[in-house]
């Protein structure tokens, strides 16, 4: 059921699309982040109103609570959450690194203790392709183990070895290839070598795509822009590339131009929520004084719910009294505009001209508006 497509290049930058059962993905393509099984402050239809494609839950998550039987007796994630369009679920393994004292990483899999309560679970490979094929999403991601940075040489290669036999025991795990894709995690640290063995032994597994994690965990920017140039020339050009857990407006529209089709990262949500909002200007801090008597709109050019209805000083008072409303408009904005920066990549690369698009973009988005 699942196929990619790649449509379009300008320069590095790739434009595509993915088929599932749920629907077609054009690609760049941002995935809101759905922890557990929401979008922060969002309902399903105001996720179709920013145009989001495929949201993305959590798989560490959704198994403490509420559980993926449970998900799997309502119908699986999509019945359950009522969201009818594409959706991917994580491997689970960035979580339960962060866990740190609360886990124990064998070659079997990785022990650990639930953040709520303290019980005892194991999650193998064959264990996190069970929970995500109960869990139904449509693309899903095999079991890797996430090397914090920063980590050995050492440690790295060794970490690599255990997820690369992960890939290998999920992959013959896996059984609901009909209806949901399973992508290969790289990882390998900043070492390029590594990175380079990592991504050469998955395809050789075949994956329908690959994601490329164990970045943005700490390491310099360039470090990350230099392993994700350096994967570009070597991963499959028809399967798609997800760089996971990425990132600022900037750090999206510097890696579609290093060959990335997908990214995902709360930080629009998240911030959103604390009044700190992305706009093709740069970043707003609305709780800013000077914002108090300001009656326009976040971004007069903006077609959002929120820049269409309502006023700078009305969102910043909303904030400023922890408001559930101004959490939902900033989320509803910032989404918005991560929706349309990919639209724009995409018209960009659709009309080879993603250098020029590149250079306008990029010197404004990492400022703070003032
Ligand atoms: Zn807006």
């Amino acid at each position: 059921m699942f196929n990619f497509t790649l449509q379009k290049t300008s320069g590095k930058a790739r434009a595509g699309i993915m088929k599932t059962e749920h629907g077609e993905i054009l690609t760049p393509v941002f995935m809101p982040v759905g922890t557990l099984g929401t979008v922060k402050a969002m309902s399903p239809k105001e996720l179709e109103e920013v145009q989001a494609q495929i949201i993305l839950g959590n798989t560490y998550h959704l198994y403490i609570r509420p559980g993926h039987t449970l998900i799997q007796k309502a119908g699986g994630l999509h019945q359950f959450i009522s969201w009818n369009h594409p959706i991917l679920t994580d491997s689970g393994g960035f979580q339960v690194m962060s866990l740190a004292a609360l886990r124990k990483i064998s070659k079997e899999g990785v022990k650990f203790q639930s953040h709520i309560d303290g019980s005892p679970h194991i999650f193998t490979p064959e264990k996190v392709i069970e929970i995500q094929e109960a869990l139904g999403a449509d693309i899903i991601m095999s079991f890797d183990e996430c090397p914090p940075y920063p980590s050995t040489r050492k440690y790295v290669e060794k970490s690599l070895a255990t997820t690369l036999d992960w890939a290998e025991r999920g992959k013959k795990a896996f059984t609901n290839y009909k209806h949901q894709a399973l992508f290969g995690i790289v990882q390998g640290g900043i070492y390029e070598d590594l990175r380079e063995k990592s991504a050469l032994e998955l395809m050789e597994m075949d994956f329908d795509g690959y994601g490329i994690g164990g970045l943005a965990v700490g390491e310099e920017k360039e470090d990350l822009l230099r392993i994700t140039s350096f994967l570009n020339d070597i991963l499959p050009i028809d399967k798609p590339r997800y760089l996971m857990g990425v990132g600022t407006p900037s750090d999206l529209l510097n890696n579609i131009d290093r060959g990335i089709d997908m990214f995902d990262c709360v930080m629009p949500t998240r911030n959103a929520r604390k009044g700190s909002i992305f706009t093709r200007y740069g970043k707003m801090i609305i709780k800013a004084a000077r914002y108090k008597d300001d009656f326009s709109p976040i971004d007069p050019l903006c077609g959002c719910y929120t820049c269409t209805h309502f006023s700078r000083a009305y969102i910043r008072h909303l904030i400023t009294m922890n408001e559930i409303l101004g959490m939902r408009l900033t989320t509803i904005h910032s989404l918005w505009f991560y929706q349309e920066l990919m639209q724009m990549a995409r018209k960009a690369i659709w009309e080879n001209k993603w250098n020029e698009f590149l250079a306008e973009m990029l010197p404004t988005l990492d400022r703070i508006v003032q």
